[in-house]
């Protein structure tokens, strides 16, 4: 499968620039002229890798990859216009891999993103699984293994369980996984997190029957039990 790119640049003719020249290097290509809009593309779509423009009509690019950052590790090249810009991107705590400072051209921007890509499919193949009893966490392939049995997450469903199992047996509420689950505009229901838990549970059951590790502590929230040998 090829790599997907997502592309958050409001100046369509460089975004229609970065889109052949990345298209025709084999990528799968998807442009958004909002920050607002990127990010609910990181959230529900499979995205390898974010090319983030800093001036954007809604909100900055900055603040797109601190909502990123809140619920996904992809890669992300910050394009600067501006030399206040690049000091910002260099300054570390945003959060961003790399930056091509306008104007830059396609090629070069091409090579950085094959750069950064070769750069995660080797940290995937030495990564260690953080092992938590009978749950075992891929952070970068965003998988979840239960008894040795890879379980079929949505991104949201990986993003609780990983929160769960950052702290077993610690009881988080519906709004603190929430919180953590996705910093995002207060715009869903707490039910949603109920609804998650709940698809988790036969995902879980579905490779061990008899048992589940999720506990619901009623009127507040839920926590999750390990095996400890
Ligand atoms: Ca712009």
């Amino acid at each position: 499968m090829s790599p997907s790119i997502l592309i958050i640049e409001d100046e369509a003719s460089i975004a229609d620039n970065l889109v052949y020249a990345l298209g025709t290097e084999g990528f799968d290509v998807t442009w958004k002229n909002l920050g607002s809009e990127g990010v609910r593309e990181v959230l529900t779509q499979t995205i390898d890798l974010v090319i983030l423009d800093i001036g954007l009509p809604d909100i900055s690019g900055f603040e797109v990859c601190k909502q990123i950052r809140q619920f996904s590790e992809v890669p992300i090249i910050f394009l600067t216009a501006r030399s206040e810009e690049i000091d910002r991107v260099v300054g570390l705590e945003i959060g961003g891999d790399d930056y091509v400072a306008k104007p830059f051209s396609p090629r070069e921007l091409v090579a950085r993103v094959k750069a950064i890509l070769k750069r995660l499919s080797w940290k995937q193949d030495v990564l260690v699984e953080l092992k938590q009893g009978q749950f075992a966490v891929d952070e970068v392939k965003a998988q979840v293994r239960y008894y040795g049995k890879d379980l079929d997450l949505t991104r949201y469903e990986f993003h609780i369980l990983k929160i769960l199992l950052a702290q077993p047996a610690r009881v988080f509420s519906r709004t603190q996984i929430m919180d953590k689950a996705w910093e995002m505009p207060a715009s869903r229901l707490e039910r949603s997190v109920d609804t998650h838990i709940k698809s988790l549970r036969t995902k879980l059951r579905g490779v061990r029957a008899g048992e589940n590790p999720i506990k619901t502590h009623r009127g507040f929230g839920y926590s999750i039990h390990i095996d400890e040998n």
